[in-house]
């Protein structure tokens, strides 16, 4: 049975679309078409910004504290809803059904700490200043335009509809077309804990639906996530409007292995940090550097860490990776791989497809003999691919990782904390870890340079949803 989307979730509840356009969604474990969502067009996005618009003034007059009630209720209610939503995220993108689980466990986590956020807004205190009585206010920017990718389609619509909520705002969420069943749904948790009609709306659709979201003049925010050549058609669109934009974009990370490195410590990170989702995530830290003195012993390791991996059927819990999400990502993965060859760099493991007949599978694949010139390693492939790349010394493994036009995350792996905690400094990247893949929820997530501009999670999350309003007052 093919579920057919015939509607947007604007209000409060599923609405009727106006446009008659349908993208089908696609199983990337069997290839079998099993849903068909709207193409949303100008009419959609006009009634669900004016709904966001018009549940505005009374989201925003409700004290922090209340819409912190809210975001709790949100949180309990989607954390009792997770398995099934962890299956739905699984079915539309093939994440494999133990990292889906792990990203859905996220969620409440992420709605309760900007829940936290909300209780400590302070919306109005007075301010000394040399022409005496001022007030500052922080109030709610209006509605946000939220649109994301189909890798970890909750974490980031939490990321972006978290903070907005907890500041006041209303948002329309534009989710990408391979994951869009479960932002319904999403939507119909939050219906269903309390949240008002029209301070959340799904609205489904490709890059058209995106663009005029982000054009919607009721529309004073965008918050995005995506591949750094929409964010930036997104942030020149911004531009012209002079509208307020977040943009958490590609990635090309190092992971920096230092000349004491233990590798039978590192051997776990292999998977987890270089190529979590099978491949597909922002942060994976695909460029491994290694001392050119361990160079050999450190391929095999990298190599031997995915040889080994099960890899098949989403669903089963066993296997830690899947499919790639698409036929075309599939392609694009492949591509890339040719190009290594045709570069100069020799695959040691992967550099196939493995042995199941159906879905978009590509082998976890590691090249050695790799410089960092090389597009493969320069730019984001997206998939379980890894380059190993030799370093003389500490400067040249920081000039290596400082050599890339992104800077999102990063990591340094070594013996000594404190040594590799000097390098980390010296990364020119948003994120970095030192001997670790867990990346804490209460810091800010963002990148440099092509990975983005601003923050999300972390203390200041709310700031990007609040403007800040001067009252001076003569007595
Ligand atoms: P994408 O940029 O193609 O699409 C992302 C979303 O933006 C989709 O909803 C899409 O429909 C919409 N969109 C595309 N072009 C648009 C436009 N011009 N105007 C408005 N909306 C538009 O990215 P993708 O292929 O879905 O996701 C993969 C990319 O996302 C990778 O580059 C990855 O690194 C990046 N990503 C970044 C982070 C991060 O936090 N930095 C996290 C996850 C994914």
């Amino acid at each position: 049975m093919v579920i057919t989307s015939e509607s947007h979730h604007i209000d409060g509840s599923f609405r009727p679309s106006h446009s008659r356009e349908r993208i089908p969604v696609v199983d990337p474990a069997t290839e079998e078409t099993f849903a068909t969502i709207v193409d949303g067009d100008a009419a959609d996005i006009d009634a669900a910004v004016r709904a966001a618009a018009a549940a505005g003034s009374d989201w925003a007059a409700l004290e922090p504290s209340e819409r912190a009630g809210h975001l709790r209720q949100l949180a309990d209610a989607f954390e009792g809803r997770a398995e099934e939503m962890s299956r739905l995220v699984t079915r539309q993108n093939g994440t494999p059904i133990s990292v889906s689980r792990a990203m859905q466990a996220q969620v409440p986590l992420n709605y309760r700490y900007f829940a936290s956020l909300a209780d400590r807004l302070v919306t109005e205190e007075p301010l000394s200043t040399s022409v005496g009585d001022t007030l500052l206010r922080r109030e709610p920017v209006g509605v946000v335009g939220a649109i994301t990718p189909w890798n970890g389609p909750q974490p980031l619509i939490a990321w972006k509809v978290g903070p907005a909520l907890a500041a006041g705002c209303t948002a329309v969420i534009k989710p990408a077309p391979e994951t869009t069943l479960d932002a319904f749904f999403f939507a119909e948790i939050a219906t269903e804990a309390g949240i008002p009609a029209g301070v959340l709306n799904v609205v489904s659709g490709g890059r058209e639906t995106g663009a005029t979201l982000v054009g919607h003049p009721l529309v004073r925010k965008v918050a995005f996530t995506g591949s750094t050549a929409a964010g930036r058609a997104i942030a020149a669109a911004c531009g012209r409007e002079l509208k307020r934009v977040t943009l958490e974009l590609g990635g090309k990370s190092a992971a920096i292995l230092l000349d004491d490195i233990d590798l039978d410590a590192f051997r776990p990170f292999v998977a987890s940090a270089c190529s979590p989702n099978t491949g597909q995530t922002c942060r994976s830290l695909t460029r491994v550097l290694a001392p050119r003195s361990r160079y050999d012993e450190v391929v095999e390791a990298v190599a031997d860490a995915l040889r080994g991996i099960p890899q098949g059927d989403p669903n089963d819990p066993a296997n830690f990776f899947g499919p790639l999400v698409s036929a075309r990502q599939r392609d694009r993965v492949e591509t890339y791989i040719e190009l290594g060859r045709r570069e100069g760099a020799r695959v040691v493991v992967g550099g196939g497809r493995p042995d199941i007949t159906i879905g978009f599978y590509v082998q976890p694949t590691v090249f050695r003999d790799v410089t960092n010139n090389m597009r493969i390693a320069r730019e984001e492939i997206f998939g379980p691919v890894l380059v190993v790349i030799p370093y003389e010394t500490e400067d040249e493994a920081v000039a290596l990782a400082n050599d890339s036009e992104y800077g999102l995350g990063g990591g340094v792996f070594s013996t000594d904390r404190d040594r590799a905690t000097a390098v980390a400094r010296r990364i020119e990247t948003g994120t970095i870890g030192v001997n670790s893949a867990s990346f804490p929820m209460e810091a800010p997530f963002g990148g440099v340079k092509n990975s983005g501009i601003g923050r999300e999670l972390g203390p200041a999350s709310l700031d990007p949803y609040l403007e800040l309003k001067t009252i001076f007052r003569s007595t």
